[in-house]
């Protein structure tokens, strides 16, 4: 049996332009972390996103194309998921579930990876990553997310908003659409930390929690905004502590993988 804890990694950065992430703010260079998360429970342990594929660090451009002109990713291999949780003496048989906040080329890394693993994302977010619009084409890189033998669990948005994994309390999925569409955040209540809200994309960063900035990669305009609206809520009414997803600045100051909260 295993404690309560939240471990927080990244998975290298991506190299881009401030405008990417805030919109119209200029052409200097910008770089973000890629976070994704593991929290260790009696039930069985869960991996949320995992940052991007393991291919990643050895054939950028082979696995992701031309995305790499617009966010280059900077990754060692000793950063995939598989990797990481290794040195923490994670057994990958170990993991049950694995969260998808959506399907994201950045967020994908750890589908397929866990022989045990139930795959939970939204049905939209799923259906839409076979057949997304043009601009969000990109986005999507197929061989992550279309592979045999997976296990899925499919969240239908409003539905099953605020779905407890384990049903005590300690994961919740938050629909968030907007930055996808049927993007997740996820409340995680933990014995001595108490609540963090992981925004994962719906807030890149602090500028989008706070209403100052749009971001420079949206599905839907209005659902972000509101979808923002409805994380301060949730943060205000419970307290959170609030994670962005994509923070060069908030993210160094979170405690990361061996540390963890609990
Ligand atoms: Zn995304």
């Amino acid at each position: 049996m295993s404690d309560i804890r939240l471990y927080m990694f990244s998975c290298g950065t991506l190299k881009t332009i401030t405008a990417s992430i805030k919109m119209n703010q200029g052409n200097e260079p910008y770089e973000i972390p890629v976070p994704w998360f593991l929290i260790t429970h009696p039930k069985g342990n869960v991996v949320i996103d995992g940052g991007n594929a393991a291919e990643v660090a050895t054939k950028p451009r082979g696995h992701w194309g031309d995305v790499c002109d617009v966010y280059e990713p900077v990754m060692r291999e000793d950063e995939a998921c598989l990797s990481q949780l290794a040195s923490l003496g994670i057994d990958p048989a170990s993991v049950r579930y694995v969260l998808q906040s959506h399907l994201h080329l950045d967020h994908t890394g750890a589908i397929g990876r866990f022989s045990n693993a139930t795959h939970l994302v939204q049905r939209a977010e799923y259906e839409y990553a076979f057949t997304p619009d043009w601009f969000a084409a990109g986005g999507y890189i197929r061989p992550d997310f279309d592979r045999p033998g997976l296990k899925w669990h499919f969240l239908d948005d409003k539905f099953d908003d605020h779905y407890d994994l384990y049903g005590d309390g300690v994961i919740r999925t938050i629909f968030t659409p907007g930055h996808a569409p049927g993007h997740q955040s996820f409340l995680i209540t933990l014995p001595r930390s108490g609540p963090m809200l992981l925004t994962i994309d719906a807030a890149y960063t602090t500028d989008h929690w706070d209403e100052k900035a749009l971001p420079g990669f949206l599905a839907s305009t209005v659902d972000t905004v509101r979808s923002v609206r409805k994380l301060r809520a949730l943060a205000e009414k419970t307290g959170a502590a609030v994670v962005t997803g994509h923070d060069p600045v908030a993210w160094p100051t979170f405690k990361h993988a061996p540390e963890f909260y609990d």
